[in-house]
């Protein structure tokens, strides 16, 4: 029975820790604005990655489908970047 009751107790605890992290992110975002992220219509933050072709930063959710080249993850702003950047190889 305590050990339930245990469970519970860690559980709760990880919830308020979380939430209470992702306050203080938004909360040093707002001072600190890092350049690798981008807020979201939605007011989320969001990671931005970098075109391996033209070198733009793009949302990743906007992002070209990455492929996969030499066991790396490339990222494209637009489809006429990933064929541009194929055919450079
Ligand atoms: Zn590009």
């Amino acid at each position: 029975m305590f050990k339930i009751l245990f469970l519970i107790i860690i559980l709760f605890i990880f919830i308020t820790v979380y939430s209470f992290k992702k306050k203080i992110d938004g909360i040093l975002d707002s001072i600190f604005p890092s350049k690798n992220r981008h807020r979201t219509n939605k007011g989320d933050l969001e990671e931005l990655v970098q075109c391996d072709n033209c070198g733009v930063y793009v949302p990743k959710s906007q992002a070209v489908k990455k492929i996969r080249w030499k066991g790396e993850d490339l990222y494209f702003c637009s489809p006429k970047c990933k064929e541009e950047y194929k055919n450079k190889q």
